[in-house]
C-alpha cells in the first residue's frame, strides 16, 4: 500500500522479491500464500475482499485464511531498514522500521497534544507549534488551580460514592422492621448512677460478657483527656466498652434457637490510635465470620456489615499506637450503639 507519509529514497534499487506485485511498492506486513506468494496483508486482503478468490501471481485458489504472516526475521529486517524520508518534515535517512518513532516522538510537523492535555487542553497540532501554543495555553497557566481542582473534584466523587453507600445502607436499616438498635443511654434511668459499671447480663435480651457501660459524666470529670469523649455523638450519654480493655461479647439468650444479624455499630478508640478490633461473628462456636477495624482516637466511626445468622459476637482488640501526650496503653473502646438485626 502506498504511503504518504514517507517515501522511499532510491526506490529503484530496492530488490523486487521485496516489493508487492499489487501495489509495486516494498512490502508492509508482508503476508504469504500456500502457493509461496508474498504480498502486503492489506494489499491482499483487499483483492480477496474484493471478490477475487485466486492468487493474483498463479492464479491458484486462495481465501482468507490460507494466508500467513511472514515470519522470517532475515526478510523483516531487510523491510525495517529500507531507508525513507518523511514527507512532512522532509527529513531524510530515517530506518523504515523506526519511522513510526520518527511520527510520534520527533517530527516537527507530527501531531501531538498540549502537554496540558492532562487538565483538558484542547489543543493539538504540529509539533513544532507546541512552544508557541504554551506562551498561550491558558490551561499551562492555571496548571496549580486546575490540579486542585480536578484533585478536589476526584476526592468529592469518592465521598459522594461513599455517601451513596452509606445512604443505602441506612435505607435497608429503616426498611426492615426487625432492626434493633441498641444504645446504652437508658442506663443512666436504671442505675441511677453516672460512673460506669458491668452492663447488666440480659441487657436488651442479650448475654453481655464482659461489657461495661460509661457516663459521660464520668468521663468529663475523670478522662477530659482521652478519646472516651469523641464516643458521645449525637446526644449520647452513656455508651458500652471492652472490660479490662481486654476481649467482650454479646450472645444470644437461648443459643441453640436465637440467632441475630450485625448490621452496624459506630465506635471510638479510648487511649490509642489505630486500634485494631478483630471482630468474629459464630454460630454454634463455629466460625462464620470476621473482620479486623481499625479505631481512632480523635473520631468516632460507623462500621457496616451483613453478617447474619450468628449466635455470638465477639471483639478482640489486639494492638495500637500510642496517642502523642497520652501514656495509656490500655485497649479499651467505646461503642456508642449497635444495630442488630
Ligand atoms: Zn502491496
Ligand atoms: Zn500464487
Ligand atoms: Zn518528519
Ligand atoms: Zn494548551
Amino acid at each position: 500500500m502506498s504511503n504518504i507519509q514517507y517515501e522511499y529514497v532510491d526506490e529503484s534499487l530496492i530488490d523486487e522479491n521485496y516489493k508487492c506485485i499489487i501495489c509495486k511498492e516494498p512490502l508492509i506486513n508482508p503476508t504469504v500464500t500456500p502457493c509461496d506468494h508474498t504480498y502486503c496483508q492489506k494489499c491482499i486482503e483487499h483483492w480477496l475482499n474484493e471478490g477475487y478468490s485466486a492468487c493474483p501471481s498463479c492464479r491458484h485458489i486462495l481465501s482468507m485464511n490460507d494466508l500467513k504472516p511472514v515470519s522470517t526475521r532475515l526478510i523483516l529486517n531487510i523491510l525495517d531498514r529500507l531507508i525513507v524520508k518523511c514527507s512532512q518534515c522532509g527529513q531524510n535517512g530515517i530506518q523504515r522500521g523506526n519511522f513510526n518513532d520518527h511520527l510520534t516522538k520527533l517530527c516537527p510537523k507530527g501531531t501531538i497534544f498540549c502537554s496540558a492535555f492532562d487538565i483538558k487542553c484542547p489543543w493539538s497540532g504540529p509539533r513544532e507549534q507546541l512552544e508557541n501554543h504554551l506562551n498561550t495555553c491558558n490551561y499551562e497557566k492555571l496548571r496549580s488551580v486546575l490540579t486542585h481542582l480536578v484533585n478536589k473534584n476526584r476526592q468529592l466523587e469518592e465521598q459522594i460514592h461513599t455517601l451513596t453507600n452509606q445512604v443505602q445502607t441506612l435505607q435497608s436499616i429503616v426498611q426492615s422492621p426487625t432492626r434493633h438498635l441498641i444504645t446504652f443511654d437508658k442506663l443512666f434511668e436504671i442505675e441511677k448512677r453516672t460512673d460506669s459499671g458491668i452492663l447488666s447480663e440480659l441487657y436488651e435480651g442479650l448475654i453481655w460478657n464482659n461489657v461495661w457501660y460509661m457516663h459521660e459524666q464520668w468521663v468529663r470529670t475523670n478522662h477530659a483527656l482521652s478519646g472516651w469523649k469523641n464516643a458521645y455523638t449525637n446526644g449520647h450519654i452513656c455508651v458500652a466498652f471492652n472490660g479490662k480493655g481486654s476481649s467482650m461479647s454479646i450472645c444470644s439468650r437461648r443459643k441453640e434457637i436465637d440467632t441475630f444479624s450485625l448490621v452496624s455499630f459506630e465506635a471510638t478508640a479510648a487511649w490509642l490510635d489505630n486500634l485494631h478490633i478483630n471482630i468474629i461473628g459464630r454460630r454454634l462456636k463455629q466460625e462464620l465470620y470476621s473482620k479486623t477495624i481499625v479505631l481512632q482516637f480523635d473520631n468516632s466511626q460507623i462500621f457496616y456489615f451483613d453478617w447474619k445468622n450468628i449466635d455470638e459476637l465477639q471483639f478482640i482488640p489486639v494492638s495500637g499506637k500510642e496517642h502523642p501526650g497520652i501514656p495509656y496503653t490500655d485497649k479499651y473502646f467505646a461503642i456508642t450503639w449497635i444495630l442488630l438485626g
